[in-house]
């Protein structure tokens, strides 16, 4: 049984109290923020700027300011609701809390609705102007970013025309949703003792990675038969989802929707193709770990549900809390004094961490907070190697919003989800590196290969074969193929076949795979993390080799926040996502681990 909160030593929870001493202040300030609330509208004189800001940049400048003031303590009041109510997600008051603060947002995005279609309506020559007009430099970049979608905006009325359609063209993913997470049921599947056990999205990971085949055979192809006897309904939201994408990527005039779907995060569909091209070529490196593992095993065939379990079934290592922070900051230590010793204190006295689980506390791990508070880190730490792992991992995440909200204004201090995952991945290398360099039996050191290659296959392999499936199915659509079941399991089979390569025998029920992936309603997004672990891992390479200078501006990275456009805050730390050498970088590295993997099997069988 898990402890309850109120027995959770005050040094392993995270300081919340920083951020307001009790709810009374909490409430207080929720007060404040809305004083002026009338029937309508929580911020009555955010609508008097309607209609006006073409009128003068001062006009402009002042609404700006008013949103970016209600937004910044808007997020503060968010946050704490937020984490209280993670604590322990049962508690009526903090849960009460939360859906106040969430709902006051709500308003503010409604409220704050027509600003951005505002501003794209004005005429050329005023937003030329505003990009010069001085009384703006504080917003330069936001206008900047946004009057780069100018020629994909359209007239007021068909502007109009688009939002009354939006809640429609969320059908195909909101249905797919329930589908998945309430109606769709898995029943129970076998053991290799015989044992009937549920199977359920939250089991199916742990049975993947179980020692027992039986059972890891059982839950694939199991969870993969309910998808099957669905298939034609699933391809059809899918295909809904496509013919959204084809919609709205035509009706505001981009050239495909892959280039809808990236231009208004400012990336280039080069970086997308590049990524794609530059795995492809690399493939026989994913095969020749695919035939190393399946020699491993000692497996006549090898199959899909052999991907995920240990290669060094025996070996097992427990790290405390305190074991586990002094491994990460022992890692980071190249990053030079002042990084080790924020993050020192952020995870010491500070109490950035709430470090264990309670009943009913939030699971999994994440690093939130907001430019008004410490950096926050929830774990569940039970003490493995990917609990060590998960806490460099959030301590990437939460120095980065340290550095960026401390050298950055509000408006620029979120960095972007192209560059999230990048300082985080970053620490995970440097503490294997570690880790590696510290281990003293060959087990031990096979085990520490045998996660990292696993990750890799995971993060970059996997995910860019998600990439391209998503593009090869949307070209399809484009061209006018229709998407019918036949057509995706088509694309998708010969996709396993190329990736995986011809020591992977493909089980027909894998061919369905790409119907439960909850991802591909969030149309070309996994993409970035196979370009995120890249990223990372290129500039801890120039990191060992280039030492000073490479850090440096590593830092100077992590202090920019959304100043820039996403590739450009990547070049600062020196990695070009444009090109194919980072990600070619990771696929070397990739073959290398697999080398000295294969090497040292030997000796600790
Ligand atoms: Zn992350």
């Amino acid at each position: 049984m898990a402890k309850e909160r109120r027995d959770i030593e005050t040094d392993d929870q995270w300081d919340v109290a920083s951020l307001y001493p009790s709810l009374e202040a909490w409430k207080k300030d929720f007060s404040e923020l809305t004083k002026d609330k009338s029937e309508k509208e929580c911020w009555p004189h955010i609508g008097t700027y309607q209609g006006k800001i073409g009128e003068d940049s001062a006009k402009l400048t002042s609404l700006l300011n008013d949103t970016l003031d209600i937004e910044r303590r808007l997020y503060k009041l968010y946050t704490y609701a937020h984490l209280r109510h993670d604590e322990d997600v049962a508690n009526e008051t903090y849960k009460e809390a939360y859906d106040r603060i969430s709902l006051l947002y709500y308003d503010f995005q409604n409220e704050t609705s027509w600003v951005q279609p505002e501003i794209l309506q004005l005429p050329e020559k005023i937003l030329e102007s505003y990009l010069k007009d001085a009384k703006l430099s504080d917003h330069h970049i936001y206008l900047e970013k946004l009057s780069a979608l100018k020629p994909h905006t359209l007239s007021a009325d068909k502007e109009h025309l688009l939002s009354l359609a939006g809640k429609a063209l969320q059908a195909p993913q909101k249905a797919f949703g329930v589908f998945n997470n309430a109606d769709l049921k898995f029943g129970k599947i076998a053991n290799e003792k015989g044992e009937e056990i549920e199977l359920t999205h939250g089991s199916y990971g742990l049975y993947l990675q179980s020692k027992d085949r039986t059972l890891r055979k059982n839950a694939v192809l199991g969870l993969h038969r309910r998808f099957q006897e669905f298939e034609n309904t699933v391809s059809e939201m899918l295909n809904g989802q496509v013919q959204r994408d084809i919609f709205e990527s035509k009706a505001r005039h981009y050239s495909s929707s892959l280039h809808a779907a990236l231009t208004p995060h400012q990336i280039d569909t080069e970086v997308y193709h590049n990524l794609i091209s530059t795995v492809r070529k690399n493939l026989p490196s994913l095969h020749r770990y695919v035939s190393l593992r399946k020699k491993i095993l000692g497996y006549e065939k090898l199959h899909f549900y052999d991907l995920y379990v240990s290669l060094i079934p025996k070996y097992e290592k427990h790290y405390s809390y305190l074991e586990g922070v002094e491994l990460v900051l022992d890692a980071v230590r190249t990053l030079g004094d002042e990084y080790h010793q924020v993050l020192e204190k952020g995870l010491g006295e500070e109490r950035w961490v709430d470090r264990y689980e309670n009943a009913r506390k939030r699971s999994g791990a994440y690093s939130s907070g907001c430019y008004d508070s410490i950096p926050y880190i929830l774990l569940n730490y039970q003490g493995t190697l990917r609990d060590v792992m998960t806490l460099a991992h959030e301590a990437g995440h939460s120095v980065h919003s340290y550095y960026s909200n401390k050298n950055q204004p509000f408006q620029y201090s979120n960095y972007p989800i192209f560059v999230a995952e990048v300082a985080s991945t970053f620490n995970e290398e440097l503490l294997f590196r570690h880790l590696m360099d510290k281990a003293t039996t060959a087990e031990e050191r096979c085990y520490l290969l045998n996660q990292k290659i696993d990750d890799i296959r995971a993060t970059l392999f996997r995910q860019t074969q998600f990439a391209e499936f998503e593009l090869t199915i949307h070209t399809l659509a484009e061209k006018g193929v229709p998407l019918t079941a036949a057509t995706l399991k088509e694309v998708y089979r010969k996709l396993n076949e190329d990736y995986y390569g011809p020591d992977l025998t493909i089980d027909p029920e894998i061919e369905v795979e790409f119907l439960r992936i909850p991802h591909f309603y969030t149309s070309f997004y996994v993409y970035q993390y196979a370009t995120g672990i890249s990223a990372a891992n290129a500039l801890v390479e120039k990191l060992m080799k280039e030492g000073d200078k490479a850090r440096v501006d590593y830092l100077k990275f992590l202090s920019s926040g959304s100043s820039k456009y996403p590739v450009e805050l990547l070049k600062i730390a020196g990695v070009n996502m444009r090109e194919s050498s980072p990600i070619q970088t990771l696929i070397d590295r990739f073959n290398q681990l697999v080398n000295q993997f294969d090497k040292e099997f030997l000796s600790c069988r």
